[in-house]
């Protein structure tokens, strides 16, 4: 078999957006018999001009390691679109630009159709013939159509925020990458505070039975969907957020300090009770958070989240709360401290 033509049959077997990322750089590589000498996958995150470059995956020679940002890099470290001119070019018109002068380099932006997410950056000694860069979108096309299916299969039909089916997998990635001692020097190291952590957070809507019950399913399921829109205002780029079920939302975020992760959640649940519903009016929120523990499983740490929330629906909802801060202040009998009970007696 054409050894290209494996290589994209073995892309489309995959299943994981890092494995697919580091395939279509490893791929545009090989595709150009040796012109082609590096390959960078590039998300653009923010907006206007704060746009900033999020490296997915990056390969520099056929043989040489990936590389790529990590999961949480800090906003502030990430170089500007605008600070290379050849990305801003390609985010601004839409379309594949190439460097006049040798090394060549050629960036092709990735659309989808609510805009450009992404840019692929090609370097080559020479100029990409008509037929190279022909192959390249070819492979492009694939490489979108598998993350379509990707995100067909991990995200939530009606709000469009991670489903509950992805989230054991982001989980372990979270913990890996917050207990990583393989950070580039200088780099991201400069930016970690010891206070650092990836917290955990279950929101759930209060009283919404009455929301379904008074207005019906279709007045509720835009209420989830508007709620949806307010979460992703309220938390930065890399924090991820999931529809558990129902009318149960969980946000997995790293922030600097507890104070950061407790502020970022008020600032939400303020949000939400001051927005205007259509039909419905007004609605609160009630919400538990955890930090995540070395060694935590996902259902220990969503455990101890969910705890939490039930404590702010036991004492008047329309809350955040803490499940470490219930447990210094005696309101939560601590879950590790009870496991031990158990193992104990
Ligand atoms: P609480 O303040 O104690 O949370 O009260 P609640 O009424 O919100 O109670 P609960 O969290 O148990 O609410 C579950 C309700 O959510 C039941 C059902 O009417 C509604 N619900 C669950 N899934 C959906 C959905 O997909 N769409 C709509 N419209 N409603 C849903
Ligand atoms: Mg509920
Ligand atoms: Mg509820």
């Amino acid at each position: 078999m054409n050894a290209l033509v494996r290589s994209l049959a073995a892309m489309s077997g995959l299943r994981d957006r890092e494995a697919l990322d580091a395939a279509l750089v490893r791929l545009v590589i090989s595709s150009g018999e040796g012109m082609v000498h590096s390959a960078c996958l590039i998300r653009v995150v923010g907006e206007g001009d704060d746009r900033r470059c999020l490296v997915l995956a990056r390969v520099d020679a056929a043989s040489a390691p990936l590389s790529r940002d990590l999961l949480w890099t800090d906003w502030t470290i990430l170089p500007h679109v605008h600070d290379f001119p050849l990305r801003q070019q390609a985010v601004e018109s839409g379309h594949a630009v190439h460097a006049a002068t040798s090394p060549r380099t050629t960036v092709v932006p990735l659309v989808t159709p609510q805009g450009i997410w992404g840019l692929l950056e090609i370097g080559t000694d020479q100029a990409l013939s008509a037929q190279a860069l022909e192959l390249v979108d070819g492979i492009l096309l694939t490489y979108n159509n598998l993350r379509g299916l990707l995100d067909y299969g991990e995200k939530d039909a009606l709000t469009e925020l991670l489903n509950r089916k992805s989230f054991d997998g982001a989980f372990f990635r979270a913990t890996a990458e917050q207990h990583d001692d393989s950070l580039p020097e200088g780099g991201d190291r400069r930016h970690l505070h010891s206070e650092a952590g990836v917290w955990l957070a279950v929101l759930d809507i209060d009283h919404f039975k009455h929301v379904n019950d008074t207005f019906g399913h279709l007045i509720g399921d835009e209420v989830l969907l508007l709620l949806a829109r307010l979460m992703r205002s309220c938390f930065r780029f890399h924090d991820q957020l999931y529809r558990f079920g129902g009318e149960e939302f969980v946000v997995l975020m790293r922030c600097d300090s507890v104070d950061h992760a407790e502020a970022a959640l008020e600032r939400l649940r303020e949000r939400v009770q001051a927005y205007a519903f259509p039909q419905v009016g007004t609605i609160t929120v009630s919400i538990g958070f955890s930090i995540l523990l070395p060694h935590d499983t996902p259902s220990d740490a969503f455990g101890r989240a969910d705890k939490a929330v039930y404590h702010a629906k036991e004492h008047g909802r329309n809350q955040v709360c803490s499940y470490q801060a219930l447990v210094a202040s005696g309101d939560l009998k601590d879950q590790v401290a009870e496991g031990m009970d158990v193992d104990l007696f």
